[in-house]
């Protein structure tokens, strides 16, 4: 049976990973995550039960805690999910992001180069590290073009610096090690379980209770949104039918500006939670979910655009995202709203909705 190490399971992607992986396979799971703010064992909760799924509470920059668990748990294959992933706080505060995903992906690679000789000829062929990133390691497009495979990085971000870095790594210990490691690089995932200092739950968020749903800049940033379970499926099927030494751009080809995202969440919300039944609009003085729209200052640096071939991703793997954007918004919207006591449990006494990442220039 496949043994497979999912780092950063409790949080958003990763939590959906798992949940996809035991769906899809009989295999067994085994979630290493540092529950950080972003991480819940909330996240896990419907799986926990499951005999194929067990966790380990632990930080994969800590050597000797993940030399211990490939040890223990003897991987056939490992995914890593585990990062600090907001850019805003990359902005307040790099150092957490340089030790997570650079050096914690460094740890894993060292850990999977020390126990691959110990599996056998056919168990180091047979093994897989996959390295989950995202298309912000290569910067910001203008008003054309794609993110292709070859498209040099040229990161921006304290966070897509530190993606980029652990990608070079990755590429190295295999380029160096032989290790059979694979990247995928994915744009913007929307979907259940998504921390709430991210666009589309923010907004849901600030919404519901009245609050000011705030746009950086002039909201006309273009992201390339994935529902997560398209992620996930990627993912899966890089990691059963991906070459080793090869990175595979994941995307769903649904460009929107940032504006057009939050319109047609306010939209949406109209139809599931009409402003006559919420009295925290009425509160506000707000008669719709659009007069809570407020233009803030942007964020420092901030990329304009982002947008992902995913060609090889299809030709190669079979991939094919099944959510379009329109009803998968709107899943999106209902569950966060059939879900308020989860929002309230993973945030209470973490985080407030505060804005982030405002550090001045020096
Ligand atoms: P998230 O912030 O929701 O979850 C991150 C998880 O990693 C949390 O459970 C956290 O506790 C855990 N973690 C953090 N530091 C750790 C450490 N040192 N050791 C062990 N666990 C640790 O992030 P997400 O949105 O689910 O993203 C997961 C991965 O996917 C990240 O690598 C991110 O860069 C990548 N990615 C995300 C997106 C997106 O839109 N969310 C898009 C492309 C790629």
């Amino acid at each position: 049976m496949e043994r497979l190490i999912i780092t950063g399971g409790a949080g958003f992607i990763g939590c959906n990973f798992v949940r996809h992986v035991l769906a899809a396979k009989d295999w067994q799971v085994l979630v290493f995550d540092r529950l950080t703010y972003a991480g819940s064992r909330e996240n896990l909760r419907d799986v926990e039960s499951d005999p194929r799924f067990s966790f380990a509470l632990g930080d994969i920059a800590d050597r000797d805690q993940v030399r211990r668990l490939l040890a223990d748990f003897e991987p056939t294959r490992v995914v890593n999910l585990a990062a600090e992933t907001h850019v805003d706080r990359s902005i307040d505060g790099p150092a957490e992001f340089i030790r997570t995903n650079v050096l914690g992906t460094f740890e894993l690679l060292e850990a999977c180069r020390g126990y691959l000789p110990s599996r056998g000829e056919a168990g180091r062929a047979a093994f897989r590290f996959l390295q989950v990133s995202t298309d912000e390691v290569y910067g910001t497009l203008g008003d054309e073009g794609l993110f292709h495979e070859t498209t040099p990085y040229a990161p921006t971000s304290p966070y897509s610096a530190s993606k980029a870095s652990a990608d070079h790594l990755v590429h190295a210990y295999f380029h160096t090690y032989g290790l059979p490691a694979l990247i995928t690089n994915c744009s913007n995932n929307y979907g259940p379980y998504q921390y709430p200092e991210k666009l589309i739950p923010l907004m849901i968020a600030n919404a519901v209770e009245g609050k000011p749903l705030p746009i950086y800049g002039q909201g006309v940033n273009v992201r390339d949104w994935l529902h997560v379970e398209d992620h996930c499926s990627g993912i899966l099927l890089a990691l059963e039918k991906g070459r080793p030494g090869e990175k595979y751009n994941l995307g769903g080809g649904n460009e929107r500006k940032n504006i057009e995202v939050v319109d047609r969440l306010c939209e949406i919300l109209e139809d599931e939670l009409p402003p006559a039944e919420n009295p925290a609009l009425a509160a506000r003085g707000a008669a719709h979910y659009a007069d809570l729209k407020t233009f803030v200052t942007d964020r420092p640096g901030h990329d304009l655009r982002y947008a992902i071939d995913a060609g090889r991703a299809k030709s190669e793997l079979g991939w094919r995202p099944r959510f379009d954007f329109e009803s998968g918004l709107r899943q999106t919207v209902r569950w966060y709203l059939d879900h308020q006591d989860w929002q309230e449990a993973i945030t209470r006494g973490r985080y407030e909705r505060q804005r982030l990442g405002t550090a001045v220039k020096v």
